[in-house]
C-alpha cells in the first residue's frame, strides 16, 4: 500500500555525503566562478526552508479542518485528544529520564574528575549567576495564552501554530456539526487539503538540493576543532538520543501495535533525513503528514490531529537535550546538583520543551530559562554553541520520529490498521 515517497532516501543520503565533502572543502576565501559559495549555499538553503515553511499554515489548516469535519459530530475527538496528550507525556518523560541517567553515568562535564570548565578557564564565581527572576510559571501561562489567538491571521503570520490548531479544530467541528448545511465547505476543505498535499509533493522533490545547501553550510561553519573539548558531551547526547529513537520508540511501537519497526523506519527514512538536515520539526511537517498518511495508511482524522500538535508540543529529543545540557553545564562549572535540583531540571526540561518552537536552535532559549531558574551560570549556553547545530539536527529527527510513531500508535488505538497491506491509503488520494 505504501504510496511512493516523493523523495528517495538514497538521494537525500547521497546529497548529505556530498555536502559533508563540500562543506569541509569550503573556507571563507573559497570562490567558485567569482561567487562566494557561502552566499549561494545560504540562499539556496534559505529558499528551500522558506518553500517548506510556506506550506505549513495552509497544509495544517486544511488537514485539520478536513480531518475534523469528516468526523461529523466530533464524537470520540476528546478521547483521541486525551490519548494524544497521554502519549506525548509518556514519551517525553522517558526521554528526560534517559538524559538524566546518561549524564549521571558518563559525567561529560568532568574530565579526569575535574570540571571541564577548569581547562576552559570558566569559573562559576565570576560567571554572572542567574537569579530566579523568571518564575517557571510564566512559560505555562504564555502557552495557555497562545491557545486562543486574538487574531487568527496574526497567529498564522507569526507561525503560532498552537492558536491556529485550536481555531482549525473548532472550525472543522462546526462544519461537521452542520452536516448537510455545510456540505460545500466540507468539500472545499477536503479539496484544499488534497491540493496542498500535491504541492507538498512537488516541493519535497527538491529536498536533495535543499539538504545539500543546508548541510554544506553547517559543516563549513562548524569546523572540526570545536568538537574536541565537547566530544564526550556530544557522544553522550547522541547516544541518549539514539537509545530513545532507535530502541525505546520502536519497542513501544512494536509492543502497542505489533507493527514491524523496521518497516516504520523505512517508510519514515526521508522524513528523518529531512528533519536531520533542516533541524526544524515544523518545516518537516508536510513530509511527515505525507508519509504517515500515504506510507503508513493512517487516516487523515488521526494524523491531522496528532502530527501538527506533535510538531508544536511533542519534543522528546528537545526535552532530552535540555535536561542533558543543563546537567552538563552544572558539572562543567563544578556545581553539584542535589537530587531535588536534578528533579527540578527534569520537570522543567519536560515543561519547557512543550513551548519550544519547531525551528532550529529553539531549545537554547529554554535552556537559558532553566539555568536562570536554578541560578546556574547563563554563560554555560555559550559552551554548547560549538556542537549545538549537529545535536539540533539529531534531536529534531527524534522529535519528528516520536510524532510519527505516536500517530501510528494512536491510529491503532482508534481502531485503524496502519501498515496493513491491502487497505486503501488514507482518503486523501493526494500523490506527489
Ligand atoms: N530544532 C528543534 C525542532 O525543530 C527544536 C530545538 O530543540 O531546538 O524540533
Amino acid at each position: 500500500m505504501s504510496a511512493m515517497a516523493p523523495v528517495s532516501p538514497r538521494a537525500i543520503l547521497a546529497s548529505l555525503a556530498l555536502a559533508v565533502v563540500a562543506g569541509l572543502a569550503l573556507t571563507p576565501e573559497t570562490r567558485w566562478l567569482g561567487l562566494a559559495p557561502h552566499a549561494a549555499l545560504e540562499t539556496i538553503g534559505g529558499l528551500f526552508l522558506d518553500a517548506l515553511f510556506v506550506l505549513v499554515v495552509p497544509l495544517v489548516f486544511s488537514a485539520l479542518v478536513s480531518g475534523i469535519a469528516g468526523i461529523g459530530t466530533g464524537d470520540g475527538l476528546g478521547r483521541l485528544g486525551l490519548r494524544t496528550v497521554a502519549y506525548y507525556l509518556a514519551s517525553g518523560t522517558v526521554a528526560v529520564f534517559i538524559a538524566l541517567g546518561a549524564v549521571n553515568l558518563v559525567q561529560p562535564g568532568l574530565s579526569g574528575g575535574a570540571p571541564v570548565g577548569d581547562s576552559l578557564g570558566l569559573d562559576a564565581e565570576t560567571a554572572q549567576v542567574g537569579q530566579s527572576l523568571r518564575a517557571e510559571g510564566d512559560e505555562a501561562w504564555s502557552l495557555l495564552d497562545r491557545l486562543i489567538p486574538e487574531n487568527i491571521f496574526a497567529a498564522a503570520s507569526e507561525g503560532q501554530l498552537l492558536g491556529l490548531i485550536v481555531f482549525a479544530l473548532v472550525f472543522g467541528l462546526a462544519i461537521g456539526r452542520l452536516g448537510e448545511g455545510a456540505a460545500t465547505l466540507r468539500t472545499f476543505w477536503d479539496e484544499s487539503f488534497a491540493v496542498m498535499m500535491r504541492v507538498t509533493g512537488w516541493v519535497l522533490r527538491l529536498t536533495p538540493i535543499g539538504v545539500f545547501a543546508l548541510v554544506a553550510m553547517t559543516v563549513a561553519e562548524t569546523g572540526v576543532e570545536a568538537f574536541a573539548s565537547l566530544a564526550v558531551f556530544f557522544a553522550t547526547v547522541v547516544g541518549a538520543l539514539l537509545l530513545h529513537g532507535l530502541v525505546v520508540l520502536p519497542l513501544a511501537l512494536w509492543w502497542t501495535t505489533g507493527v514491524d519497526p523496521r518497516r516504520h523506519l523505512r517508510n519514515l527514512a526521508p522524513v528523518l533525513l529531512t528533519a536531520f538536515s533542516t533541524a526544524s520539526s515544523s518545516g518537516t511537517l508536510p513530509l511527515t503528514l505525507n508519509r504517515v498518511e500515504q506510507g503508513a495508511g493512517v487516516s487523515n482524522r488521526t494524523s491531522s490531529v496528532v502530527l501538527p500538535l506533535g510538531a508544536t508540543v511533542n519534543m522528546d529529543g528537545t526535552a532530552l537535550y535540555e535536561c542533558a545540557a543543563v546537567l552538563f553545564i552544572a558539572q562543567a562549572y563544578g556545581l553539584d546538583l542535589g537530587l531535588a535540583e536534578q528533579a527540578l531540571v527534569v520537570v522543567m526540561a519536560l515543561a519547557t520543551s512543550i513551548g519550544v518552537a519547531g525551528v532550529p536552535a529553539a531549545s537554547l532559549v529554554a535552556i537559558t530559562l532553566i539555568l536562570t531558574s536554578l541560578g546556574l551560570p547563563l554563560e554555560g549556553v555559550g559552551l554548547l554553541l560549538a556542537v549545538d547545530r549537529l545535536l539540533d539536527m539529531t534531536r529534531t529527527a527524534v522529535n519528528v520520529f516520536s510524532d510519527a510513531t505516536g500517530a501510528v500508535i494512536l491510529a491503532r488505538w482508534e481502531g485503524e490498521r496502519p501498515y496493513s497491506d491491502g487497505k486503501a491509503p488514507a482518503e486523501t488520494g493526494a500523490g506527489a
